[in-house]
């Protein structure tokens, strides 16, 4: 099949407005008659369902957790970025695209990131009028911090809660629809099959979780908001339920999927303490405004602490390798994730990781205390200040920046890090690739839409953080709402879609048999089991760094623990259960 992107003509800048101005529309009237199925609640999904019910289609949204609430956006901790200029410092919709090209490897599709940087700044107003609590400065303005790989201040930020806060706001103007009945919100429900009639998205099928039933669900629309596929690897700092399943559900009807390979590595999470894990968490990269990473210059020093008869605060200034301020003067320690992310490997593999499994690296805020402590010594009037005085005023305030998630990595790792230099070690966390859509974010199935992390991003192999929240929000609440007009203003006199088309029952005997093959498959191995072993094969041979032996090799073993997946696996319970 040859790909259309259908980016229209004209100068980038226009392209977007011109857009809009001659496509097709449904009018209020005919789009109370059309269904749309919005399959995934997180950012994405919430923030397309509450505005596609508001502009009057009738919404089915999905999704596997118990309330939309859960999604995993929940867990986006540092910010979002939009070109409003708030700082003053040179920001503009221009270098919001340039930086996103540029740390998107110039793999991105430069006219969906220029319509990216100028809806972001719509996403700030739209979120603010929701009530989200952006953080704000001292005179009430709305606050700012820097993200890695760029020189501005365009990050929005709710403390470490970015994403839950956001969240609350797409969940509420949700609720709004639900409460109207333009929403029907089917919480706790999986889907595991897309209906295909006459060539074009026409349903889907999805478990209930609770009773186990099959059921079919029709509509004119299809949009998946699924979220990553960045559990591949077992441990990333995903939640376990965030599976692939829809979006690659999709794929194997027709939807063709880009760029895998673009994994992002974060530099700045917990790092791993034992086999017998599950998760990995992040600390956000807002923290890297602030800490200092380091490890230290010298081996003996390295053994000392693994061995513990030295502590990191053991050791002077001329005793750390601050490697990040030493190798990239401009950027420092807010170098993009990729660049900080190798460096750590790099540093970690020569040996000088700082826990027992050598994969560790500092990340320190004694510097920042001080300076935010000698500042409100002035600021406060206090003379000769002691350093115990001047470290307790700055920590004042790296609490009021970062508090929850200092507490989060006292609680794991039980450590102060307000005492002691946090540890961290790149982990998996986001993925660039996805399901492939074109300009309209539609697939190569008609009238199948994906957006959120589910799609393969149009910035291309971006590395900057703060970006993901602000492509979901602008997919939902921007982009979405008006390109799928253009599609269903065919249908205006389609009429109800019935589930009971030939198409339903195949796809639902489908889903049935796959269910049934499973649970009597008695095997000996837990699906866990498979789900670690091809994490460690990915991580181990497609993470980090990559070379063709090891990726040829990757193929094999994933082929043959696939074999054994099928012949091996035990799904315990029942159909009719939650397993
Ligand atoms: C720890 C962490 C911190 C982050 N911090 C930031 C940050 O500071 N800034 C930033 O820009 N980005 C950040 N990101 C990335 C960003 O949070 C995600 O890319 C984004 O929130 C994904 O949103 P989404 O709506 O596409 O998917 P999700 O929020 O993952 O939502 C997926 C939805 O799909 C549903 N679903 C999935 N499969 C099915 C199925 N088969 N059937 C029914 N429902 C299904 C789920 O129930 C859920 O509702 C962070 C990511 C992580 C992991």
């Amino acid at each position: 099949m040859a790909l259309d992107s259908k980016v229209p003509k004209g100068p980038i800048k226009d392209k977007w407005t011109d857009y809009k101005n001659h496509i097709n529309l449904v009018n209020p009237a005919n789009k109370r008659n059309i269904d749309i199925i919005v399959v995934g609640t997180g950012l994405a999904g919430g923030s397309a369902s509450a505005t596609l019910a508001e502009l009057g289609y009738n919404v089915k949204a999905f999704a596997y957790q118990d309330s939309p609430r859960r999604a995993h956006s929940i867990a986006a901790q540092g910010g979002i970025n939009a070109a409003k200029n708030y700082q003053g410092d040179g920001d503009s919709n221009y270098r919001l695209f340039y930086d996103t090209v540029k740390g998107g490897d110039y793999r991105s599709r430069e006219a969906n990131v220029y319509r990216l940087a100028e809806v972001s700044a719509n996403i700030i107003d739209q979120c603010v009028a929701q009530g989200v609590p952006f953080a704000r400065d001292y005179g009430g303005l709305l606050d700012n911090r820097s993200f890695g790989g760029v020189l501005v201040s365009r990050t929005f930020y709710a403390k470490g809660q970015t994403g839950q806060q956001l969240l609350l706001g797409a969940y509420s103007a949700m609720n709004r629809q639900i409460a109207r009945g333009k929403i029907e919100m089917f919480n706790r429900h999986e889907m595991l099959d897309i209906v295909i009639v006459d060539g074009k998205a026409r349903g889907i099928i999805a478990r209930n979780l609770v009773t186990g039933e099959i059921e079919r669900h029709s509509a004119h629309a299809v949009v998946i908001a699924s979220g990553g596929y960045g559990n591949v690897y077992f441990l990333s700092t995903n939640a376990m339920g965030s599976n692939v399943t829809a979006a690659w559900k999709i794929h194997k009807k027709g939807a063709y999927f880009a760029n895998p390979c673009y994994t992002q590595i974060h530099p700045t999470c917990i790092p791993r303490s034992g086999d017998y894990q599950s998760k990995l968490t992040l600390m956000s990269e807002s923290l890297r405004n602030d800490g200092r990473i380091w490890v230290p210059k010298n081996m003996e020093d390295v053994m000392a602490i693994r061995e513990g008869r030295k502590k990191p605060t053991d050791l002077s200034e001329e005793q750390r390798d601050y490697y990040l301020e030493r190798r990239y003067p401009a950027f420092g320690n807010l170098v993009p994730r990729d660049v900080a992310s190798r460096a750590a490997k790099e540093r970690c593999d020569a040996g000088y990781g700082v826990n027992a499994t050598g994969e560790a690296v500092y990340l320190d805020f004694a510097s920042a205390i001080t300076r935010y402590g000698k500042e409100q010594a002035k600021i406060h009037n206090i003379t000769n200040a002691s350093d115990a005085k001047i470290y307790e005023l700055g920590q004042k305030i790296v609490e009021e920046k970062y508090g929850n998630l200092f507490q989060m990595y006292e609680k794991i790792v039980d450590q102060d890090p307000y005492k002691t230099p946090m540890m961290i070690y790149p982990a998996v966390h986001y993925t660039m690739g996805g399901v492939w859509v074109d300009y309209n974010l539609m697939t190569t199935i008609p009238g199948c839409y994906c957006i959120g992390e589910a799609n393969f991003s149009d910035h291309g192999a971006n590395r900057l953080g703060a970006s993901a929240l602000m492509q979901g929000l602008a997919d939902g609440y921007f982009v979405l709402p008006y390109t799928i007009g253009d599609y269903l203003a065919d249908d205006i006199r389609t009429g109800k879609i019935s589930t009971d088309l030939p198409e339903f029952e195949a796809a639902e005997k489908e889903v049935s048999d796959r269910i049934n093959f499973f649970i009597n498959n008695k095997g000996t191995k837990s699906v866990d089991y498979f789900h670690k072993k091809l994490g460690n094969i990915m991580w181990n041979k497609c993470g980090m760094s990559r070379n063709e032996a090891g990726l040829k090799e990757a193929i094999e073993e994933i082929s043959e623990l696939r074999a054994e997946f099928w012949k091996d696996v035990s799904v315990p319970g029942g159909d009719k259960e939650f397993n």
